[in-house]
Formats: structure tokens, C-alpha cells, sequence
């Protein structure tokens, strides 16, 4: 048992402008509910100084996440993402992980950038060998490419972990037969969510994270507002109907969990 009060976010985004000013109460009220560290998602070079702000007030509860996210990589041209590489090869030593990497190749996101993304997911997964940092993906509608480069690359010694992982049983095997962790968060609360709950069901509980990706990713009882980490509480819940748990043996195990994959 981890006992109340010490229960881990595997991810979400503490930092985002649009939590700016509300940070120290959600903090609060989700460490009234027994969630006592938030790790967090990076993105890019400004939101990796604001999670340093955030970690410098709240120094036992924040894990810091410094990556290039896809989103990102979409939005900045080669040179800029050349110029970000060099700074998060320098910057990384501060982090606990290196994140969110990876590819998100619907279209409205991609635009021109599926060949950036790829060049800059591995160039990451190249600075997660020589840091020894987990890995913090974010893969949408990417999961063949995603697996053909992890296994031309390497998966790195520290893994890493599938943010919100929102796939079938079969691609969940495929992350777990690489030693990747996976994620869930506010997507298995929606009642129509079947191919999840079916992979949730089968998933080995060792395996097994979960998190908000707070401000994003409201599960249905937070519908239309900004979804705060003490959310959480209902991704256990619905995981917790799935396995035929109680809620707080999820909290424990994919405490437990994300304690293995850390190393704290
Ligand atoms: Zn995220």
C-alpha cells in the first residue's frame, strides 16, 4: 500500500497559460485528494522555463519534462527546431524525463511537418540513450511509423511511457513487448470508449499509468471546464469498474508504477 496522500499524475500540463494564476490552488485541491506529484509534459523551450517557475514553488510536487512535442515541431520551421534540439541537449540534466516526443499525424496537425516530426522524434530518442531519461510519447494516428522508428532507434534503457494511450489491445501489447508504460487518462471515462476499455481490461496492471494531461482531456464529469489533476480520481474509478478493483488499489499500483519507472 502507498497510503493516502501520496498518489501520482504520470502527466499533465501544470504550466499552460491557461492555468496561469490558478496553479497553487489546483495544486492544493488535488493534494486534499491524495495527489501529492504532478509530472508534467513538456513542449517546448518557453513552457520548459515556465515549468522551472512552477517546480521553484513547488518544489516536492512537480517533475520537470523538457521535449519537442509534435504539436510544436508542426507549428516551427528546421532551423528552429535545430536551434531547440541544441537547447534541450544542454537544459535536459534538470529534467526527470525527456517529452512529450513523438509524432501526431492527423492532418490538421501535421500539416507540412510529418518529415520534421519524424527527424525530430528521433533525434530525441537519440538524446533519451546518452541522458538515461524516460521518454514521455505523445503517438496519435502514428502507431505503425512510431513503432518502426522506436525499433530502428532503440528503445532507450529508461523506457519511458505512452501519454494517453487511447488505442486497441493489440497496439498496447506492442508498447508493453517494448517496455513501455501506458498512460491513461480522461478518455476511458466516456461510456462509448470500447476498444480502450477492452485493452484496459487485458493490460497487464504492471504496465498501467494514469493521468489528467490537466488542462486537457476532461473526463465527462468535468465536461467544459479546464480539467484539473485531481481528475484523476476518475480515470481510477472507471479503470477500477474495468479490473474489477477498488479505485485506490489503482491509485497505489500506478503509484507504484511510476515510482519503477523513475526511479524515485
Ligand atoms: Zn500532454
Amino acid at each position: 500500500m502507498v497510503g493516502f496522500g501520496f498518489w501520482i499524475d504520470a502527466h499533465g500540463h501544470l504550466a499552460d497559460p491557461r492555468w496561469e494564476g490558478q496553479q497553487d490552488r489546483i495544486i492544493l485541491e488535488a493534494r486534499a485528494k491524495g495527489i501529492h506529484f504532478f509530472m508534467q509534459g513538456g513542449v517546448g523551450p518557453e513552457d520548459w522555463e515556465k515549468q522551472r517557475a512552477l517546480k521553484a514553488k513547488h518544489p516536492e510536487h512537480i517533475g520537470l519534462c523538457f521535449g519537442l512535442h509534435p504539436y510544436w515541431v508542426a507549428d516551427h520551421d528546421e532551423d528552429q527546431c535545430e536551434e531547440a534540439l541544441d537547447l534541450l541537449a544542454t537544459q535536459l540534466v534538470e529534467a526527470e524525463a525527456i517529452g512529450e516526443m513523438g509524432l501526431d499525424l492527423r492532418p490538421h496537425i501535421m500539416k507540412d511537418s510529418r518529415e520534421r516530426q519524424m527527424t525530430v522524434f528521433e533525434q530525441q530518442i537519440e538524446l533519451a540513450h546518452i541522458s538515461q531519461k524516460p521518454m514521455v510519447l505523445h503517438l496519435v494516428q502514428a502507431h505503425d511509423e512510431a513503432i518502426r522508428i522506436l525499433d530502428l532507434w532503440g528503445v532507450p534503457k529508461q523506457k519511458g511511457l505512452v501519454h494517453s494511450f487511447n488505442g486497441s489491445s493489440a497496439k498496447a501489447k506492442d508498447f508493453i513487448q517494448r517496455g513501455l508504460y501506458l498512460s491513461v487518462g480522461g478518455p476511458v471515462c466516456r461510456p462509448d470508449n470500447q476498444k480502450l476499455h477492452q485493452a484496459v481490461k487485458e493490460m497487464p496492471l504492471e504496465f498501467l499509468l494514469i493521468e489528467s494531461d490537466s488542462p486537457d482531456q476532461a473526463p465527462p464529469a468535468f465536461k467544459g471546464q479546464l480539467n484539473p489533476p485531481e481528475s484523476i480520481w476518475e480515470v481510477a474509478r472507471t479503470i477500477g469498474e474495468l479490473k474489477s478493483l477498488d479505485p485506490l488499489e489503482i491509485l497505489d499500483i500506478t503509484t507504484e508504477n511510476f515510482r519503477r519507472l523513475f526511479g524515485r
